[in-house]
């Protein structure tokens, strides 16, 4: 009997450990390692944080659910990676601490033949003065990051409602809290949503909706933005934008480094080098992401945490890091496996392995700081990834090492994104958007870098109502249902 250990149970970590319990039976074991007790459906945070959905809407115990699949759930976090034993056992292993089921603060060493990293990001709000501290998010702004925080965001949120209504006046900052930053989509949501929910409370006209963010062009997203079909015509994710956030009268502020927060004012560097402030009663500012801090060490006891992870913290895997000037960006630059180089018994999956490069083109002002969006690893591409890595790590278990391994690179993957404009069941939005592939490839689609016959948007009713399902659908499936494996990730 073999054991896979899964670090991190969020949407990459639940996907690989469950198709691995199902795939390998009784005859190996599945160990999943995760802090949290809760399994939370993230996107859904957005209509948290504006009151239309309540924390156990979007989460549930992971308990019950592993048991049913017949994995060791193990609530702590990992500490650091063994990857080659310690002094007489060659043994490798990952130290894990105990945040639940009655051990907290307890140290465990949990052995591995085989690793899955899928530890997703540390919310960096300490990056950022007046952000966050080192204990995470600062008592300036909120967040929606977590189901936690996005309850606490919409307690916050429901006072402005209520000045708005005695004649106060209010002003809304929302966007990204760093020049590095990632994840514009989650906050284009919100301010949408918070949008659709002061017109509902009929003070819409109360408020001053400013948006911020790190992107050198509205519709950036990240992912250098995208040229969608739509109408018959190839319109460009910009255009798309611009007349979203002119439409709703919401104004905007984008290549933006916040680089610091005080109580009711942001202040930002700009491309150009200028420098300035918003003023907030209410500010949503997503930190920037960086690897969850695991160490690792080799058998004498040595630190080996540069070698298996990037300065970043996301793990090394089979990219090419030496890709250097944004010139010679390749769509092969990108992982397909997400094997670690070195220590091929470990795998990393989601936003935890650490990507070549950005995907858009990276920028910098002219006192040197960089301003652009870090790459972004959605749900969906989390989830592939997740499956495929698995997928690999079953075969070299049940097949042997020879097997072969199963490939899921981002420049070959399309990608669907549902981001909610408001929620309403006859008065909601939501952009409906696919892009293919996720990282653009230029060499294969001269021009755009993506076939535009899979890249197209479409913004209104229909797409709220997808969200709406596609919610309940992936509760459904990580809840290890009736068909669960029919549920595409
Ligand atoms: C507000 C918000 C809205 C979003 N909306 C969308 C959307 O609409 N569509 C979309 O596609 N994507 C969306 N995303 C992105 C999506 O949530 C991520 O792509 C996805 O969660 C990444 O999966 P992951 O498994 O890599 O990380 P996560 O889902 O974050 O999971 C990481 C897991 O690792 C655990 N962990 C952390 N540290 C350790 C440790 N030391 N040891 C063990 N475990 C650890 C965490 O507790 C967590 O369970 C949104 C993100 C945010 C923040």
């Amino acid at each position: 009997m073999a054991r896979l250990v899964v670090l991190g149970g969020g949407v990459a970590g639940h996907t690989a450990a469950t198709f691995a319990a199902k795939w390998l039976g009784s005859e190996h074991e599945v160990v999943v390692v995760t802090p949290n007790a809760k399994w939370n459906w993230i996107p859904s945070n957005i209509w948290v944080g504006v009151g239309e959905m309540s924390k156990e809407d979007v989460t549930f115990d992971l308990a019950p659910v592993y048991q049913k699949a017949g994995i060791n759930y193990k609530q702590a976090k990992a500490v650091s990676i063994n990857p080659e034993g310690k002094e007489g056992s060659d043994k490798p292993f990952v130290t894990v601490e105990f945040t639940g089921q009655g051990k907290v603060g307890e140290t465990e060493e949990v052995q591995y033949d085989y690793l899955i990293n899928a530890t997703g990001p540390k919310l960096n709000f300490a990056a950022t003065p007046g952000l966050g501290d080192a204990n995470g998010l600062g008592e300036f702004t909120v967040s929606v990051c977590t189901a936690d925080h996005a309850v606490h965001a919409n307690e916050e949120f429901q006072k402005t409602i209520e000045k708005m209504k005695k004649g106060e006046r209010q002003k809304f900052l929302i966007g990204t809290g760093h020049g590095m930053c990632t994840c514009q989509g989650a906050a284009f949501e919100y301010i949408f949503n918070i949008e659709h929910e002061l017109r509902k409370a009929g003070v819409r006209d109360m408020a001053d909706l400013q948006w911020i963010s790190n992107e050198s062009f509205l519709g950036d997203f990240g992912v250098g933005g995208l040229h969608m079909k739509a109408m018959g015509f190839a319109v460009s994710s910009r255009i798309f934008a611009e007349s979203l956030f002119a439409e709703r009268n919401v104004e905007w502020t984008i290549g933006a480094h916040v680089n610091k927060v005080e109580k009711g004012k942001a202040h930002y560097e700009l491309l150009d080098g200028s420098m300035g402030e918003h003023e907030f009663d209410f500010a949503m500012l997503i930190p920037p992401f960086a690897g969850v801090g695991i160490k690792a060490y080799d058998k004498a006891g040595e630190d080996i945490t540069a070698t298996v992870f990037a300065p970043n913290g996301f793990m090394k895997v089979d990219a090419n890091y030496a890709a250097g000037a944004y010139e010679n960006w390749k769509a092969s630059d990108w992982p397909r496996t997400y094997q670690n180089p070195t220590y091929k018994n470990m795998f990393a999956a989601g936003i935890a392995f650490a990507p070549p490069h950005g995907i858009s083109k990276p920028m910098s002002s002219p006192n040197g700081t960089p301003i652009n969006p870090t790459p972004p690893r959605t749900g969906m591409p989390s989830g592939i990834i997740g499956k495929a890595v698995a997928h690999s790590v079953c075969d070299l278990m049940t097949k042997g090492e020879s097997a072969h391994l199963h490939e899921a690179s981002m420049a070959e993957m399309g990608a669907a994104c549902v981001a909610s404009a408001g929620k309403g069941i006859f008065t909601g939005t939501a952009a409906a958007m696919t892009i293919y592939p996720v990282v653009p490839d230029f060499e294969k689609y001269p021009g755009t870098g993506r076939d535009t016959d899979y890249t197209f948007g479409e913004i209104g009713l229909a797409g709220h109502w997808i969200k709406h399902i596609l919610h309940h659908l992936f509760i459904y499936k990580a809840k290890l249902n009736p068909g669960w494996t029919l549920i595409p990730e």
